[in-house]
């Protein structure tokens, strides 16, 4: 008997370690001493192509875990194919599949994925209508304002920059929480980004349902709606800050920050909204607005190295300067990528020349990194 136990052990001595080695690999890595310093060290970029998906999880596997990178954040847009609603879904954007696939090797290394769907504001390009307006035209907050047919220019008459969806129209959360539920089911993710930044198209006169509103309660009510949803399954809500920041008092203006009336908003949604506060030209101290206010902020430049890492410099000193209260509100760094993100890594990879005259975001994302990396 006491022979046979032994060879009982004998034969499962190997399985045994082999589930144990399997289990401790699938691990998340230890937590980094960069947690502590800068707990979140973050990259947004747009959906990879099918084409570009093995590059992109290549990417993943190698670059991003040898950067530090913690997070991130995926515009997927309608660049899914969406079994809920169908009618919206990109016929060669990503598969259940693919996604998977970026899944698993964010996952290896403890990247934390949050993917953004424009709610709200962007739903529409120049003169290009985004899908939603385009299959729901009824859910257009200024159906009266065409889209230019030859080039688009800023400024226009219209004041047009983006299309908005009327928030208060009755069916407009049917279909865009159709699309939150699958996105942040497929990705399985704990937090969903709704961007709503440069909604300037909000509380029009000529609206029936929103003319004569306050625009500042339009926005809040909008986000709360979207973040109670999130939140009813125990997610999220992400959002770009720039329509909480009151533009003329700040002198920020209308791009970074909010001239239509919307700033009193930051007062008006739940605390629990993690705000992305980005700022392009300028290091702005504003996540110092964010925090004191009671919400979690993360900084984020995009193609100018010199501002990405003064914005560094400028979290860093908040963490050092804050109370233990706020003191990780104050959550870290995400590098913006807003070329497609075939185009990110070609530059990258040293396979195509940046061709931006006005910065290179693949400099300030490797010069922000290198500079997170020294912090150890
Ligand atoms: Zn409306």
């Amino acid at each position: 008997m006491i022979a046979d136990k032994v060879n009982a052990m004998k034969l499962l001595l190997p399985l045994i370690f082999t589930l144990l080695t399997t289990s401790l690999k699938a691990q998340p890595p230890y937590p980094s001493p960069l947690d502590t310093i800068l707990p979140v060290r973050g990259l947004c970029l747009g959906a990879p192509s099918t084409e570009d998906l093995d590059r992109f999880v290549k990417f993943i596997d190698e670059e991003c875990s040898r950067l530090n990178v913690n997070l991130l954040v995926l515009r997927i847009g309608t660049s899914y194919r969406y079994q809920s609603r169908p009618e919206l879904a990109n016929p060669d954007g990503l598969t259940k599949e693919q996604v998977k696939k970026i899944v698993a090797a964010a996952r290896k290394h403890g990247i934390r994925i949050v993917p953004m769907v424009n709610l709200l504001g962007h739903q529409s390009w120049h003169g290009k209508l985004g899908k939603l307006l385009t299959v729901y035209p009824e859910f257009d907050e200024t159906p009266w304002v065409d889209l230019p047919t030859g080039k688009y220019e800023w400024p226009n008459e219209d004041g047009l920059y983006c299309k908005s969806y009327c928030p208060l129209h009755p069916g407009v959360h049917d279909v865009v929480f159709d699309l939150v539920d699958e996105i942040t089911e497929v990705f399985e993710a704990d937090a969903f980004h709704a961007g709503m930044d440069e909604v300037f198209y909000l509380a029009e006169d000529k609206c029936p349902r929103c003319g004569g509103r306050d625009p500042a309660e339009l926005f809040a009510g909008e986000v709360t709606r979207i973040r109670n949803h999130l939140a009813a399954s125990g997610k999220e809500l992400w959002i770009w800050g720039d329509r909480l920041i009151d533009g003329k008092t700040t002198g920020i203006g209308e791009w970074e920050a909010s001239m239509n009336n919307t700033a009193r908003a930051l007062h008006l949604i739940p605390k629990d909204v993690v705000i992305n506060d980005w700022h392009y030209d300028r290091a702005d101290p504003t996540a110092a607005l964010f925090a004191l206010n009671g919400f979690r902020v993360i900084t984020c430049p995009w193609r100018k190295s010199d501002v990405g890492l003064a914005e560094l410099d400028l979290m860093l000193k908040f963490r050092a300067g804050a109370t233990p209260t706020t003191k990780d509100r104050f959550q870290g760094m995400m590098q913006t990528v807003w070329s497609g993100t075939s185009h990110f890594l070609d530059v990258y990879y040293g396979e195509a020349e940046n061709k931006d005259p006005n910065g290179d975001q693949d400099a300030c994302f490797k010069e922000l990194f290198h500079a997170i990396g020294q912090l150890k």
